[in-house]
């Protein structure tokens, strides 16, 4: 488990949404399911990686234009779990389990699965309960929580459910009849959707098999997709038959960028002997290459991982996401000008959020003129206005300290305090901003937040 303070250090690729969610997701299923207050829940978390999510968005947007659904990259969520598994949440939250990220082989057949899942929002599977997020908390990192207990609330999200409780509920083994009926919908809407983007249902076909294969050889535990989603003969009948039918490739021009996410995803995530296992040393391809500069950094290796990095940065010099990675070796061996241009760099070449906020925090921690401070803190500034970003909130409270703006740094704790759910920290915080003679227009934010965390507390 991650603790708060070492946040900042392991959170710098995955780091906009990395949300230790036990104590949260223990408080939402002690509201949605009191009986299960007592259950062990094991530790997830959301990550965040730019690359990943450019190249969801990609995949994402034209599926769900095909089932007619309002796309929002904000809502595609990856959840740091090795097992195979997507699912939508009230709210149309897609959750990807990184374990589906590493174990599609092929963008055709990520495309089958998220089409699958896109059937089920298109379909209304997922009961709409008016769970008054904003009541739970107004902050997105705490309403994504709040969906994916919505989502287990509605019964349709018996993933949701996995995530929350673990695996040992009776409640996942109980599959009736309507919610099979609700698969082959999905599937026919999949088949649909794929169709109209010229793609074939066979990467579909084979995720499934592939489930049932591994749910057969580990058991049922490992494979929560299996579980909500049973392969039936009728269903591989009528697999094999649209894939007949198909006229769509298996094919995609996104395959090589989906290459290198799972080569980064596998390196970052899975045990680094496993990950070794998947891209050998004897693998040269790009791909293998990031994964082994991602594995060597992991073993604090730094001079080998910023070598083979250099490899690829030889053939690809416009790749923001290699110097976005090299910004982030440089910075954690504490080599900060040089993380500060490796940045700088990749900010050029794509000028995003989490890019963004590598480069503030590089340029923060290295030696900066007022100058420099000041864009520091513009740059966090348009972060935060983006989206709720802890990370962005508390490098903007020590921008703010440093450039003698007390109550706006004040204000600035309060509101990475608020994300955290420590209420009684922020509205100390915030009471001590209002005797640091705040602006009219930081006096108004204070009052809101204070009035915002007053609910929070009564609740
Ligand atoms: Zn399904």
């Amino acid at each position: 488990m991650v603790e708060k303070a070492h946040r900042l250090i392991i959170s710098k690729l995955y780091n906009l949404r990395t949300i230790n969610t036990i104590r949260r997701l223990l408080f939402v299923a002690i509201i949605f399911f009191n009986i299960f207050a007592i259950m062990p829940v094991k530790a997830q978390s959301f990550i965040t990686d730019d690359e990943t999510e450019s190249l969801l968005e990609k995949v994402v947007r034209p599926i769900f234009k095909a089932a007619n659904i309002p796309f929002n990259s904000e809502k595609i969520l990856i959840l740091n779990d090795e097992s195979l598994n997507a699912f939508v949440t009230d709210g149309n939250y897609l959750v990807i389990h990184s374990g589906t990220l590493i174990n599609t082989a092929d963008i055709n057949e990520l495309s089958g699965v998220l089409a699958h899942e896109a059937g089920h929002i298109a379909g209304g599977h997922i009961v709409r309960q008016k769970l008054q997020l904003d009541k739970m908390s107004a902050l997105s990192v705490v309403s994504l929580i709040a969906a994916g207990a919505a989502a287990a609330a509605s019964g349709r999200g018996d993933a949701a459910m996995a995530v929350m409780l673990g695996s040992q509920s009776s409640l996942f083994n109980a599959m009736n009849a309507y919610q099979m009926q609700e698969e082959r919908s999905a599937d026919e809407s999949a088949v649909k959707y794929l169709a109209k983007l010229g793609q074939s249902p066979e990467g579909l076909k084979n995720f499934m098999k592939k489930t049932e294969q591994k749910n057969r050889l580990s058991g049922y535990d490992d494979f929560p997709y299996f579980r909500t989603h049973p392969l039936s003969s009728e269903r591989i009948n009528f697999f094999n038959q649209a894939v007949k039918n198909s006229k769509g490739t298996t094919v995609s021009p996104y395959d090589d960028e989906f290459k290198m996410v799972k080569a980064k995803i596998s390196a970052f995530l899975l045990e680094p002997s496993r990950a070794w296992r998947l891209y050998p040393l004897q693998k040269t391809e790009n791909d293998a290459l990031y994964a082994h500069a991602i594995l060597y950094y992991r073993q604090s290796d730094i001079n080998q991982a910023l070598q083979t990095l250099e490899k690829l940065l030889a053939k690809e010099p416009q790749n923001p996401f290699f110097h976005e990675l090299k910004g982030q070796f440089l910075f954690e061996s504490g080599r900060l000008p040089e993380a500060v241009e490796s940045y700088t760099q990749a900010l050029r070449l794509r000028n995003s959020p989490e890019i963004a906020l590598g480069w503030a925090q590089a340029a923060l921690e290295a030696p900066h003129d007022k100058a420099v401070l000041g864009q520091i803190i513009n740059t966090l500034n348009k972060i935060t206005i983006k989206e709720y970003n802890t990370v962005a909130w508390l490098l903007l409270a020590r921008a703010y300290e440093e450039n003698g703006q007390k109550a706006h740094a004040l204000y600035a704790s309060a509101r990475y305090n608020t994300g955290l759910g420590n209420f009684e920290a922020a509205a100390k915080q915030l009471t001590q901003a209002e005797k640091n003679s705040p602006s009219p227009e930081l006096k108004l934010k204070i009052a809101d937040l204070k009035d915002f965390i007053g609910k929070k507390q009564k609740d």
